[in-house]
């Protein structure tokens, strides 16, 4: 499951890298929350999310809610670049779209193993 959120990180961080304006930043695309420019910027929140998961970051170390906390975050983005494109996400076939069925299936999947995980270290106390 760790493996398959990891995996399923990878569209939205293309996406972000590529909707994210790194022209006029001093910062060069690396979120640094005491930075003034960070603090104002309107793309602080999507920025901050691809520091914390780039390929380069520790993923793999990263507690699973963690990673499933970012799975979150990027199925809203993603969720939310498909509305303003006109797209319905229920059934549009576009890659996006896609995704975005993909990773809430896969987001389902882990709070349903979270809940019987659960259950048996409850049944057995
Ligand atoms: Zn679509």
């Amino acid at each position: 499951m760790r493996r398959l959120i990891i995996e399923t990180l990878t569209y939205p961080r293309i996406m972000l890298l590529a909707n994210l304006e790194a022209d006029d930043c001093p910062q060069n695309r690396y979120f640094n929350p005491d930075h003034p420019r960070c603090q104002l910027c309107q793309q602080g929140e999507e920025c901050n999310w691809l520091n914390c998961n780039d390929e380069f970051s520790v993923l793999a170390r990263k507690p699973i809610d963690v990673l499933h906390e970012a799975l979150l975050y990027s199925i809203d983005y993603v969720g939310a670049q498909c509305s303003d494109d006109g797209h319905n996400v229920r059934r549009c076939a576009c890659e996006s779209c896609e995704w975005v069925r993909k990773a809430r299936q896969i987001s389902a999947e882990y709070l349903n193993i979270k809940k019987e995980t659960f259950r048996a270290l409850t049944e057995r106390i």
